[in-house]
Protein backbone atom coordinates (compact mmCIF):
# COMPACT_ATOMS: atom_id res chain seq x y z
CA UNK A 1 0.00 0.00 0.00
CA UNK A 2 1.35 3.44 -0.75
CA UNK A 3 2.28 5.73 2.19
CA UNK A 4 0.00 8.39 3.28
CA UNK A 5 1.36 12.28 1.20
CA UNK A 6 2.48 13.99 4.56
CA UNK A 7 3.60 16.72 2.95
CA UNK A 8 1.63 20.07 4.51
CA UNK A 9 -0.91 20.89 2.47
CA UNK A 10 0.26 24.79 1.79
CA UNK A 11 3.33 22.98 0.73
CA UNK A 12 1.57 21.29 -2.12
CA UNK A 13 -0.23 24.19 -3.24
CA UNK A 14 3.02 26.14 -3.43
CA UNK A 15 4.64 23.33 -5.49
CA UNK A 16 1.34 22.72 -7.48
CA UNK A 17 1.98 26.78 -8.42
CA UNK A 18 4.70 27.09 -9.35
CA UNK A 19 4.95 23.79 -11.70
CA UNK A 20 1.80 25.62 -13.29
CA UNK A 21 3.94 28.43 -13.72
CA UNK A 22 7.03 26.43 -14.99
CA UNK A 23 4.58 24.66 -17.69
CA UNK A 24 2.80 27.87 -18.83
CA UNK A 25 6.42 29.05 -19.96
CA UNK A 26 7.35 25.65 -21.37
CA UNK A 27 3.68 25.45 -23.31
CA UNK A 28 4.34 29.08 -24.92
CA UNK A 29 8.42 28.37 -25.75
CA UNK A 30 9.47 31.14 -23.41
CA UNK A 31 11.37 28.35 -21.53
CA UNK A 32 12.63 24.99 -22.98
CA UNK A 33 12.79 22.18 -20.31
CA UNK A 34 16.40 20.10 -20.58
CA UNK A 35 15.38 17.39 -18.41
CA UNK A 36 17.30 18.59 -15.50
CA UNK A 37 15.35 20.50 -12.89
CA UNK A 38 16.28 24.52 -13.03
CA UNK A 39 18.15 24.03 -16.49
CA UNK A 40 15.87 25.75 -18.89
CA UNK A 41 17.03 27.34 -22.42
CA UNK A 42 15.10 30.82 -23.21
CA UNK A 43 13.48 31.98 -26.35
CA UNK A 44 14.19 34.97 -28.20
CA UNK A 45 10.96 36.80 -26.03
CA UNK A 46 12.25 36.06 -22.71
CA UNK A 47 16.26 36.85 -23.82
CA UNK A 48 14.39 40.69 -24.85
CA UNK A 49 13.33 40.94 -21.60
CA UNK A 50 15.92 40.35 -19.71
CA UNK A 51 17.60 42.27 -22.10
CA UNK A 52 15.13 45.56 -21.16
CA UNK A 53 15.68 44.51 -17.25
CA UNK A 54 19.19 44.47 -17.81
CA UNK A 55 19.16 47.98 -19.36
CA UNK A 56 16.85 49.27 -16.26
CA UNK A 57 19.05 47.82 -13.82
CA UNK A 58 22.09 49.69 -15.81
CA UNK A 59 20.24 53.05 -16.03
CA UNK A 60 19.24 53.00 -12.23
CA UNK A 61 22.82 53.71 -11.30
CA UNK A 62 24.00 55.40 -13.81
CA UNK A 63 24.91 58.45 -11.94
CA UNK A 64 27.28 56.51 -9.79
CA UNK A 65 29.47 56.22 -12.90
CA UNK A 66 30.30 52.63 -12.41
CA UNK A 67 33.24 50.86 -13.92
CA UNK A 68 31.83 48.21 -15.74
CA UNK A 69 33.16 44.88 -16.45
CA UNK A 70 32.75 41.51 -17.21
CA UNK A 71 34.13 38.37 -15.75
CA UNK A 72 33.13 34.61 -17.52
CA UNK A 73 31.11 32.35 -15.17
CA UNK A 74 34.09 30.94 -13.63
CA UNK A 75 36.13 32.18 -10.59
CA UNK A 76 39.93 30.91 -9.74
CA UNK A 77 39.59 27.85 -6.95
CA UNK A 78 41.32 30.13 -4.41
CA UNK A 79 39.48 33.02 -4.47
CA UNK A 80 36.19 30.57 -4.57
CA UNK A 81 37.92 29.08 -1.28
CA UNK A 82 39.08 32.29 0.58
CA UNK A 83 35.31 33.91 0.29
CA UNK A 84 34.39 30.87 2.33
CA UNK A 85 31.21 29.79 0.26
CA UNK A 86 32.04 26.08 0.31
CA UNK A 87 32.14 26.54 4.40
CA UNK A 88 28.94 28.51 4.70
CA UNK A 89 26.64 26.66 1.20
CA UNK A 90 28.24 23.35 0.74
CA UNK A 91 25.31 22.09 -0.91
CA UNK A 92 25.07 25.16 -3.66
CA UNK A 93 28.71 24.74 -4.85
CA UNK A 94 29.54 23.44 -8.66
CA UNK A 95 34.11 23.11 -8.87
CA UNK A 96 34.91 21.84 -12.32
CA UNK A 97 36.42 18.50 -12.35
CA UNK A 98 37.64 17.23 -15.41
CA UNK A 99 39.72 14.48 -16.85
CA UNK A 100 43.85 14.49 -15.86
CA UNK A 101 45.06 10.67 -16.21
CA UNK A 102 46.46 8.63 -18.72
CA UNK A 103 45.27 6.01 -21.34
CA UNK A 104 44.82 3.43 -18.65
CA UNK A 105 42.67 6.26 -16.63
CA UNK A 106 40.74 6.75 -19.46
CA UNK A 107 39.96 3.33 -20.03
CA UNK A 108 38.36 3.26 -16.60
CA UNK A 109 36.43 5.84 -17.30
CA UNK A 110 35.08 4.68 -20.56
CA UNK A 111 34.23 1.11 -18.78
CA UNK A 112 32.24 3.46 -16.28
CA UNK A 113 30.57 5.02 -19.14
CA UNK A 114 29.76 1.70 -20.62
CA UNK A 115 28.32 0.42 -17.68
CA UNK A 116 26.51 3.25 -16.64
CA UNK A 117 28.17 3.42 -13.83
CA UNK A 118 29.12 7.08 -11.70
CA UNK A 119 32.51 8.16 -12.92
CA UNK A 120 32.97 11.46 -10.52
CA UNK A 121 35.81 9.93 -8.28
CA UNK A 122 37.90 9.31 -11.29
CA UNK A 123 38.13 13.01 -12.47
CA UNK A 124 40.66 15.81 -10.89
CA UNK A 125 38.92 18.88 -8.98
CA UNK A 126 40.47 21.93 -11.51
CA UNK A 127 41.49 25.78 -10.66
CA UNK A 128 38.33 26.58 -11.74
CA UNK A 129 34.67 26.74 -9.89
CA UNK A 130 31.46 28.26 -11.56
CA UNK A 131 30.66 31.40 -10.03
CA UNK A 132 27.72 31.54 -7.38
CA UNK A 133 27.35 35.20 -7.17
CA UNK A 134 28.31 37.45 -10.44
CA UNK A 135 30.09 39.97 -7.77
CA UNK A 136 33.03 37.41 -6.69
CA UNK A 137 35.28 38.13 -9.06
CA UNK A 138 36.00 41.86 -8.75
CA UNK A 139 37.22 42.17 -4.85
CA UNK A 140 40.27 40.29 -5.97
CA UNK A 141 41.10 42.31 -9.00
CA UNK A 142 41.06 45.62 -6.63
CA UNK A 143 43.74 44.08 -4.33
CA UNK A 144 45.94 47.24 -2.61
CA UNK A 145 44.95 51.34 -1.99
CA UNK A 146 41.67 51.77 -3.15
CA UNK A 147 42.20 55.70 -3.82
CA UNK A 148 39.67 58.79 -2.59
CA UNK A 149 36.05 57.99 -2.86
CA UNK A 150 36.78 54.19 -3.39
CA UNK A 151 35.08 52.06 -6.35
CA UNK A 152 31.95 51.38 -7.97
CA UNK A 153 31.31 48.29 -10.44
CA UNK A 154 28.52 47.25 -12.56
CA UNK A 155 28.44 43.97 -13.96
CA UNK A 156 26.44 40.89 -14.76
CA UNK A 157 26.96 36.95 -15.62
CA UNK A 158 25.52 34.06 -15.63
CA UNK A 159 25.86 32.32 -11.71
CA UNK A 160 25.66 28.77 -10.76
CA UNK A 161 23.94 27.21 -8.13
CA UNK A 162 23.13 23.63 -7.40
CA UNK A 163 19.37 23.77 -6.19
CA UNK A 164 17.10 21.70 -8.60
CA UNK A 165 13.56 22.83 -8.13
CA UNK A 166 10.33 22.55 -10.05
CA UNK A 167 10.15 26.54 -9.25
CA UNK A 168 10.88 29.15 -12.21
CA UNK A 169 11.82 31.40 -10.27
CA UNK A 170 14.53 29.05 -8.87
CA UNK A 171 17.01 27.59 -11.17
CA UNK A 172 20.80 26.35 -11.52
CA UNK A 173 22.36 28.82 -14.05
CA UNK A 174 20.67 32.39 -13.70
CA UNK A 175 21.85 35.58 -14.50
CA UNK A 176 22.70 38.59 -11.91
CA UNK A 177 22.97 41.88 -12.53
CA UNK A 178 24.87 43.53 -10.07
CA UNK A 179 26.14 47.03 -8.86
CA UNK A 180 29.30 46.91 -5.78
CA UNK A 181 30.09 49.62 -3.95
CA UNK A 182 33.98 49.47 -2.44
CA UNK A 183 34.55 52.56 -0.13
CA UNK A 184 34.95 53.60 3.40
CA UNK A 185 31.70 52.51 5.91
CA UNK A 186 29.84 55.66 5.59
CA UNK A 187 30.59 55.88 1.48
CA UNK A 188 28.89 52.55 1.50
CA UNK A 189 25.62 53.09 3.64
CA UNK A 190 25.15 56.03 1.61
CA UNK A 191 25.50 53.81 -1.56
CA UNK A 192 23.22 51.47 0.01
CA UNK A 193 20.67 53.95 1.32
CA UNK A 194 20.40 54.95 -2.71
CA UNK A 195 19.80 51.58 -3.84
CA UNK A 196 16.76 50.99 -0.90
CA UNK A 197 14.65 53.48 -3.29
CA UNK A 198 15.37 52.68 -6.25
CA UNK A 199 15.22 48.97 -6.60
CA UNK A 200 11.90 48.69 -5.27
CA UNK A 201 10.56 51.85 -7.23
CA UNK A 202 12.66 49.99 -10.63
CA UNK A 203 10.35 46.70 -10.27
CA UNK A 204 7.20 48.33 -9.20
CA UNK A 205 7.72 50.43 -12.43
CA UNK A 206 7.47 47.10 -14.18
CA UNK A 207 3.57 46.39 -12.40
CA UNK A 208 5.54 44.09 -9.61
CA UNK A 209 3.94 44.30 -6.25
CA UNK A 210 7.04 44.62 -4.27
CA UNK A 211 8.23 44.69 -0.71
CA UNK A 212 11.58 45.59 1.07
CA UNK A 213 12.27 42.77 3.53
CA UNK A 214 15.54 42.10 6.42
CA UNK A 215 16.21 38.64 5.17
CA UNK A 216 19.16 36.00 5.58
CA UNK A 217 21.26 33.79 3.58
CA UNK A 218 21.08 29.93 3.88
CA UNK A 219 24.53 29.79 6.07
CA UNK A 220 24.65 25.80 6.22
CA UNK A 221 24.19 24.02 9.97
CA UNK A 222 24.22 24.67 13.32
CA UNK A 223 26.89 27.71 13.20
CA UNK A 224 24.96 28.90 9.72
CA UNK A 225 22.02 29.27 12.31
CA UNK A 226 23.83 31.91 14.08
CA UNK A 227 25.27 33.38 11.43
CA UNK A 228 21.57 34.03 10.03
CA UNK A 229 20.70 35.69 13.32
CA UNK A 230 23.60 37.69 13.35
CA UNK A 231 23.13 38.67 9.72
CA UNK A 232 19.45 39.82 10.39
CA UNK A 233 20.32 41.60 13.75
CA UNK A 234 22.77 43.55 11.78
CA UNK A 235 20.33 44.40 8.51
CA UNK A 236 22.77 43.00 6.39
CA UNK A 237 20.88 41.61 3.89
CA UNK A 238 17.76 43.24 2.24
CA UNK A 239 15.52 41.50 -0.40
CA UNK A 240 13.24 43.07 -2.56
CA UNK A 241 10.19 40.64 -2.80
CA UNK A 242 7.51 40.01 -5.56
CA UNK A 243 4.08 38.52 -5.21
CA UNK A 244 3.86 35.48 -7.38
CA UNK A 245 2.62 32.73 -5.76
CA UNK A 246 0.96 34.65 -2.71
CA UNK A 247 2.09 37.30 -0.63
CA UNK A 248 3.02 34.26 2.14
CA UNK A 249 5.46 33.26 -0.55
CA UNK A 250 7.17 35.97 -1.59
CA UNK A 251 10.58 35.82 -3.88
CA UNK A 252 13.46 37.70 -4.18
CA UNK A 253 13.65 39.48 -7.07
CA UNK A 254 16.83 41.57 -6.02
CA UNK A 255 18.82 41.48 -2.69
CA UNK A 256 21.27 44.34 -1.23
CA UNK A 257 23.85 43.25 1.30
CA UNK A 258 26.04 44.87 3.23
CA UNK A 259 29.84 42.80 3.22
CA UNK A 260 31.17 44.97 5.66
CA UNK A 261 34.50 44.35 5.57
CA UNK A 262 34.45 40.89 4.47
CA UNK A 263 36.06 40.97 1.13
CA UNK A 264 38.23 43.89 2.12
CA UNK A 265 40.24 42.16 4.67
CA UNK A 266 40.52 38.56 2.47
CA UNK A 267 41.89 40.48 -0.11
CA UNK A 268 43.67 42.97 1.24
CA UNK A 269 41.73 46.31 -0.16
CA UNK A 270 42.23 49.62 1.77
CA UNK A 271 40.73 52.80 1.27
CA UNK A 272 43.13 55.66 1.88
CA UNK A 273 43.38 55.88 6.11
CA UNK A 274 44.90 52.59 5.88
CA UNK A 275 41.59 50.28 7.15
CA UNK A 276 40.15 47.54 5.34
CA UNK A 277 37.59 48.90 3.10
CA UNK A 278 33.79 48.00 3.36
CA UNK A 279 31.78 46.75 0.84
CA UNK A 280 27.84 46.29 -0.46
CA UNK A 281 26.61 44.92 -3.60
CA UNK A 282 22.74 44.94 -5.30
CA UNK A 283 21.79 42.16 -7.33
CA UNK A 284 18.92 41.56 -9.68
CA UNK A 285 17.89 38.70 -10.91
CA UNK A 286 17.16 39.08 -14.35
CA UNK A 287 15.47 35.47 -14.69
CA UNK A 288 13.69 35.93 -11.58
CA UNK A 289 12.38 39.56 -12.69
CA UNK A 290 11.78 38.16 -16.52
CA UNK A 291 9.68 35.42 -14.92
CA UNK A 292 7.94 37.57 -12.06
CA UNK A 293 6.49 39.35 -15.35
CA UNK A 294 5.31 36.80 -17.76
CA UNK A 295 3.64 35.59 -14.39
CA UNK A 296 2.04 39.14 -13.84
CA UNK A 297 1.49 40.47 -17.55
CA UNK A 298 1.18 36.46 -19.35
CA UNK A 299 3.45 34.63 -21.21
CA UNK A 300 2.72 37.12 -24.84
CA UNK A 301 4.00 40.29 -24.33
CA UNK A 302 2.18 41.66 -27.32
CA UNK A 303 -0.42 41.71 -24.36
CA UNK A 304 1.97 43.88 -21.47
CA UNK A 305 0.39 47.52 -20.61
CA UNK A 306 2.45 49.66 -23.05
CA UNK A 307 4.20 51.72 -20.33
CA UNK A 308 5.79 48.17 -19.49
CA UNK A 309 6.90 47.36 -22.85
CA UNK A 310 8.10 51.02 -23.26
CA UNK A 311 10.28 50.97 -20.28
CA UNK A 312 11.81 47.15 -21.29
CA UNK A 313 12.19 48.38 -25.00
CA UNK A 314 9.60 45.60 -26.10
P1 LIG B 1 17.13 33.10 -2.37
O1 LIG B 1 17.01 33.58 -0.93
O2 LIG B 1 15.84 33.17 -3.12
O3 LIG B 1 17.86 31.80 -2.52
P2 LIG B 1 19.24 34.96 -2.36
O4 LIG B 1 18.62 36.08 -1.61
O5 LIG B 1 20.15 34.02 -1.63
O6 LIG B 1 18.08 34.16 -3.12
P3 LIG B 1 21.31 36.40 -3.54
O7 LIG B 1 22.43 35.53 -3.20
O8 LIG B 1 21.12 37.62 -2.73
O9 LIG B 1 20.01 35.53 -3.58
O10 LIG B 1 21.33 36.73 -5.09
C1 LIG B 1 20.84 37.95 -5.66
C2 LIG B 1 19.67 37.71 -6.57
O11 LIG B 1 19.94 36.64 -7.50
C3 LIG B 1 18.41 37.26 -5.85
O12 LIG B 1 17.71 38.34 -5.32
C4 LIG B 1 17.64 36.59 -6.97
O13 LIG B 1 16.93 37.54 -7.74
C5 LIG B 1 18.73 35.98 -7.82
N1 LIG B 1 18.83 34.53 -7.54
C6 LIG B 1 19.44 33.94 -6.48
N2 LIG B 1 19.33 32.60 -6.55
C7 LIG B 1 18.63 32.34 -7.69
C8 LIG B 1 18.21 31.14 -8.34
N3 LIG B 1 18.47 29.92 -7.83
N4 LIG B 1 17.52 31.24 -9.50
C9 LIG B 1 17.26 32.45 -10.05
N5 LIG B 1 17.64 33.61 -9.49
C10 LIG B 1 18.32 33.57 -8.32
ZN1 LIG C 1 27.21 40.52 -5.04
Amino acid sequence: MAEADTTPPAANALAESQLALRDRLVDAGRLIPTGVAGLFGRDVVFEAVVSGVGALVAAAGEDDHPTRVSYPPLIPKVDFDKIGYLRNFPELVGPVFSFVGDAADHRAVVERLDGDAPYGDLLTQTEVTLTPACCYPIYPSVTGALGAGGAVFETCAYCFRHEPSVDPMRLQAFRQHEHIRIATPDEVLDWRARWLERAPELLSALGLDVISDIANDPFFGRAGRLMKMSQREQQLKIEFLVDVYGDEHRTACSSINYHQDHFGHTFGIHTDDGADAHSSCIGFGLERCTVALFNQHGTDVAQWPSPVRDRLGL
